[in-house]
C-alpha cells in the first residue's frame, strides 16, 4: 500500500489518544526503508519520482525493509510495549497492520512481504496494492475511517 494510506489508516484506526504516533507508526514500516532511501537519493541529487527499480535499491535498504515488515518483530515489541504504556501501544498497532495491509497486497517481484522475517522468508505472493480492484476500495476504506476518526474526535471535544 502507498504511504498515504498506511498512514491514514494508522490514524483512523489507532489514533484516538495519541493521533500523531498513530500517524507515525503507520508510515515507519516504509519511511525507515523507502523513506530513508529516497530522502538519500534527495541529498545525493539523484532523485526520480516514482517506484525505483530493483537494481539501484542498495541490499541495506532491503535488509530494514524486511525487519520493519516483519509480523513477529511488530507483535512483540507492541506487546512488549503494552506493559509499559497501554496508549502508546494502541499507537502502534498501526505498525503491524501496515504489515498486515502489505501481506496480501504485495507481489513476488516488489518487495513481497516476508511477515516471519528473520526466522522465514516465506511470504505471500498477492496483489499489487497499485491495481484498480485493490487501490479503488483501500482509498474507501481509508476516507471511512478518516471521517469515523474525525468524527469521535469532534464528539469528545464537545463533551
Ligand atoms: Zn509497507
Amino acid at each position: 500500500m502507498d504511504i498515504f494510506s498506511h498512514t491514514l489508516w494508522g490514524y483512523g484506526l489507532f489514533g484516538r489518544q495519541k493521533p500523531w504516533l498513530a500517524m507515525g507508526f503507520g508510515a515507519m514500516p516504509d519511511m525507515v526503508s523507502f523513506g530513508a532511501f529516497a530522502i538519500i537519493r534527495l541529498v545525493n541529487g539523484n532523485y526520480v519520482a516514482g517506484k525505483p527499480p530493483l537494481e539501484i535499491i542498495p541490499a541495506w535498504c532491503f535488509m530494514l525493509y524486511d525487519l520493519s515488515h516483519s509480523l513477529l518483530i511488530a507483535v512483540i515489541v507492541t506487546l512488549l510495549l503494552f506493559w509499559m504504556n497501554r496508549a502508546l501501544a494502541f499507537a502502534m498497532l498501526a505498525w503491524p497492520f501496515h504489515i498486515l495491509l502489505d501481506i496480501p497486497f504485495h507481489t513476488r517481484h516488489y518487495f513481497p512481504t516476508k511477515f516471519f522475517y528473520p526466522f522465514s522468508d516465506y511470504f505471500y505472493d498477492g496483489i499489487a496494492w497499485n491495481s484498480l480492484m485493490v487501490w479503488l476500495p483501500n482509498v474507501a476504506g481509508v476516507i471511512l475511517v478518516v471521517i469515523y476518526r474525525l468524527q469521535s474526535r469532534k464528539k469528545a471535544t464537545s463533551l
